[in-house]
């Protein structure tokens, strides 16, 4: 079998390389292989007119990309792409003209007049397989993009922008560059977008139905632990220290030495998050915040629910809904821990790592 070259400048995918990825063929058509070339950034003029190209998978969301991507699935068919689809995703950046939103700027003349403020930015493509690494949204969800694309009439590049600075918290300086544009516009971009966005992915936060939480149960909850439906964590976040005292006094947080937001946050046993509550000053206790956010409220009566040993006292609370409270055993016995003890050691570990990666 001949050796296949991927086209992409910079692509470094052969299939001696990379065995198990798709190679395909570069349309013939001068028209279409135009536009492959000119989406790759590649002059045609640099190849032979006969010679047979190949484009790699990786420039490519198969899923939607492929004309035949569920035949191809199941039988051993040649990969077509469809008709309009060229390679689009690219681990090189390339340089793109995007304009900024208009900018008054006062000339000389003291004639204060509008400019659209290009600025030379450079279009970012992720790397498809990385799309979790950089934004938290996994392969198989690139779709919601699209959809919040059209929702929230936000860039996608925007959207992605968002997504990065929430995921990796770097400097708006260091995302700006990232992104090829200013520190300042970076940040401009986050502070207006971030609440549009939040309008439509805060409906990803739900309570299933008890049954259907039920349905989901882990299996080690099974026996012991079929009646949780929730368990419970504080996540506290750093902020800037506040300029008032009132506000850094409310703000401190004892636990974490410094000034910071406290949220409770509930995950179903099988791991989706079902309640975040709105953002409380560091100095409040795990239990006032729960008393007071709309967390009782919104959980089903008879059940149980898990935490660790930062909320005190609110068994009472639970206990006028029916609902119990499971807690993790005490380590300061000594005792061997049970096989129930176990499973519930294990499950507050989790629901701490999952509240820690969000
Ligand atoms: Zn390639």
């Amino acid at each position: 079998m001949t050796r296949k070259w991927c086209f992409v400048p910079k692509c470094t995918n052969t299939s001696r390389t990379a065995p198990h990825k798709i190679f395909i063929t570069v349309p013939k058509d001068i028209k279409k292989k135009k536009l492959w070339f000119a989406a790759a950034r590649r002059a045609i003029s640099e190849v032979s007119e006969k010679s047979t190209l190949y484009c790699c998978e990786d420039h490519f969301n198969l899923e939607y990309d492929m004309a035949n991507y569920m035949e191809y699935k199941l039988s051993n068919v040649r990969a077509r792409i469809k008709e309009d689809v060229v390679p689009h995703l690219f681990i090189t950046m390339q340089k793109e003209t995007m304009s900024e939103p208009e900018e008054i700027i006062a000339s000389t003349s003291g004639i204060i007049h509008k400019r659209e403020a290009a600025c030379q930015t450079t279009k970012l493509h992720f790397r498809k397989k990385k799309l979790r690494m950089y934004t938290g949204i996994p392969l198989n969800y690139l779709e919601l993009i699209k959809i919040l694309e059209n929702k929230t009439n936000l860039k996608k590049q925007y959207i992605y922008l968002i997504l990065y600075k929430i995921k990796s918290n770097d400097s708006f300086a260091k995302i700006g560059d990232f992104f090829g544009t200013s520190k300042s516009n970076a940040c401009r971009i986050f502070s207006k977008g971030v609440h549009t966005l939040a309008e439509y992915m805060k409906k990803l936060i739900f309570w299933p139905s008890k049954k259907t939480i039920q349905i989901n149960l882990p299996i080690q909850f099974r026996l012991s632990f079929s009646r949780v439906q929730s368990i419970i964590d504080c996540l506290e976040i750093e902020i800037q220290k506040p300029t008032a005292a009132l506000q850094q006094s409310l703000s401190w947080s004892d636990y974490k030495k410094c000034n910071t937001l406290k949220y409770l946050i509930s995950a179903t046993p099988d791991g989706l998050i079902n309640f975040i509550s709105c953002g409380y000053g560091g100095r409040i206790s795990d239990s006032a915040l729960l008393e007071d956010c709309g967390y009782l409220e919104v959980l089903p009566e008879n059940c149980a629910v898990m935490a660790d040993r930062g909320f005190k006292q609110i068994e009472g609370l639970l206990n006028k809904k029916n609902c119990t409270l499971v807690r993790p055993p005490s380590v300061s016995s000594g005792k061997k821990m049970t096989a129930e003890e176990v499973v519930l050691q294990n499950a507050l570990l989790a629901s701490g790592f999952i509240l820690n990666v969000l």
